[in-house]
């Protein structure tokens, strides 16, 4: 079959390596002149700037992808484990680093609350059953019908998995110490949604960041998507830059053709990794919708981000790979970002110093920063904006790391919604998809197959599993699956 992938993001070029591995002929049009989407990178006076995901967790979850193609992961780059996994920046600068290792992260818990160690393994030993679960049974359902989740074995999990039980007050039968609550409540935020309202069955994120641990692949996060192009192409992808589809042709109940700005593409199959809302907005008629505008205003989004990428001519002493300034009130700025959207008031950021770990990315004597305010989607963006957050979150820094830090800045990019919406065509300039609430899980969620149309698809962090680096380059290799499946033949 000639299948046509719309978009190399990690879910595009998960899906297409796998097709071409069982024989088909893939091409992957991509809109920007770099692959990886929301990954990209770019280098400039120096420096090697990761624009997206900076944390690398489920290691376990590469090294799968990477065998079920008989390769292995250090084939394409080398990891390190971080430790501290990264600092937490409490009120007044107060700061707790969080060292790789559960045993020693539970002595830590137990010199802030008496009594945490034993609490904190039991919760971590429910977690490890979570991830089990979650991780090698239910993300791997297409969840396309309710048939796929009524095994006995299946439903005796979901009893165990805390489902219904919100994440929230789960961690609140463990802990009180508050400090304690925000370290373990933080991997939930990657979830896209608060802790109130993700299902405890997420804990299993808490399980992939400290049992399995913080790691860096050495050249930066982009080397993951340098990897999975190599081997993409080693199958025989095509992967064509500079591609901006414009349309997808339906004839029939089938899509024939993709059509690009320069030129059209014959298709059997076509997988859309672009953003849902943007394929069934922009690139199809509308009769050929899964769903409609009311719907796509409903859904809950992930927060987008307010991003700097910062060259600095010097080192900043104080600062590890991975900072968290949550040094202001988390519920305010979740009230400000979930449910009264607008710029926050006070922002809790995060600030990552990847040339503390890695010389390669940085001048010598110089520090790589990337900054990130997790932000409301849609808001209104203009320069003055960024800039006065930009002055609000340096002067937070400046305060922590007890130095100037914006006289040295010789190279300074800033990044939100207006460039996630012309980038990547992203629906209200979301930079991490849909939250992972109740209501958007599974079953509830975009569905990865068009109802309308016969050979048409969706992959990517909109539909199932859901949003990050590992869920994104899942949902490739399970489109794949079901491409194989009703196509074969
Ligand atoms: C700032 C930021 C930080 C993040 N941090 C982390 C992290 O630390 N860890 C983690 O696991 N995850 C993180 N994530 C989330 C993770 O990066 C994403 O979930 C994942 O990369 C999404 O992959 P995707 O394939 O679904 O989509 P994308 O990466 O968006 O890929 C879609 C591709 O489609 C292309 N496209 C769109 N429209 C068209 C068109 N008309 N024609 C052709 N091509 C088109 C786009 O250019 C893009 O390349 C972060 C994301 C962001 C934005």
């Amino acid at each position: 079959m000639k299948v046509i992938v719309i978009g190399s993001g990690f879910s595009g070029l998960a899906a297409a390596t796998s097709l071409a591995d069982k024989g088909h002929e893939v091409i992957i049009l991509e809109k920007n002149s770099v692959a990886g989407g929301r990954a990209r990178v770019f280098h400039e006076q120096g420096f090697t700037f990761d624009m997206g995901p900076s944390w690398y967790w489920m290691p376990d979850v590469f090294d799968n992808y990477f065998e079920t193609f008989g390769k292995k992961t250090s084939d394409y780059y080398n990891l390190v484990r971080l430790d501290p996994s990264y600092s937490v920046i409490l009120e007044g600068n107060e700061t707790i680093n969080l060292p790789a290792g559960v045993e020693k992260l539970g002595d830590l818990f137990e010199s802030m609350e008496a009594g945490s160690k034993v609490k904190f393994q039991e919760f971590m030993r429910q977690a490890a059953y979570k991830y089990d679960v979650g991780i090698n049974n239910f993300v791997w359902k297409p969840s396309r019908s309710i048939t796929e989740f009524l095994s006995v074995k299946l439903l005796y999990d979901v009893t165990r998995l805390d489902v219904f039980q919100s994440f929230s007050s789960h961690i609140r039968k463990f802990f009180t110490d508050e400090k304690i609550l925000k370290i373990m409540e933080f991997p939930i935020l990657f979830l896209g949604a608060t802790p109130e309202n993700t299902p405890a069955m997420y804990s299993l994120m808490n399980y992939a960041e400290m049992e399995m641990g913080t790691w860096y692949p050495m050249g930066g996060m982009h080397e993951i998507v340098k990897g999975m192009v190599s081997l993409a192409e080693e199958k025989g992808v095509k992967i064509l830059l500079n591609k901006n589809v414009q349309k997808i042709e339906v004839q029939g109940d089938k899509a024939n053709k993709v059509i690009t700005e320069d030129g059209e593409f014959t298709a059997d199959v076509v997988v859309a990794s672009a953003d849902y809302h943007h394929v069934e907005d922009k690139l199809l008629e509308d009769k050929y919708r899964n769903y409609d505008e009311k719907y796509w205003d409903k859904r809950v989004m992930a927060p987008s981000s307010l991003l700097f990428y910062l060259g600095v001519n010097k080192r900043i002493a104080k600062l590890k790979h991975h900072n968290l300034f949550f040094d202001e009130d988390f519920k305010v700025h979740a009230h400000e970002i979930y449910t009264e959207p607008k710029w926050p008031s006070k922002p809790l950021f995060y600030a990552s110093a990847p040339s503390k770990t890695d010389d390669s990315i940085a001048p010598e004597g110089c520090e790589n920063l990337f900054l990130l305010i997790p932000v409301a989607p849609n808001l209104e963006d203009t320069d003055e904006i960024r800039e006065k957050y930009y002055h609000i979150i340096m002067e937070r820094l400046e305060k922590y790391c007890g130095e100037n830090v914006r006289d040295s800045v010789i190279y300074k990019r800033s990044y939100a919604h207006h460039d996630f919406k012309s980038d990547y065509n992203a629906f209200k300039g979301n930079a991490y998809g849909l939250a992972n609430t109740l209501m958007q899980t599974a079953l509830l969620k975009p569905t990865l197959k068009s109802k309308k149309v016969k050979n048409l698809y969706y992959t990517g962090q909109l539909t199932v599993p859901g949003p990050g680096v590992p869920p994104s380059l899942i949902s490739g290799l399970l489109v794949a699956g079901e491409v194989e499946k009703e196509n074969r033949g």
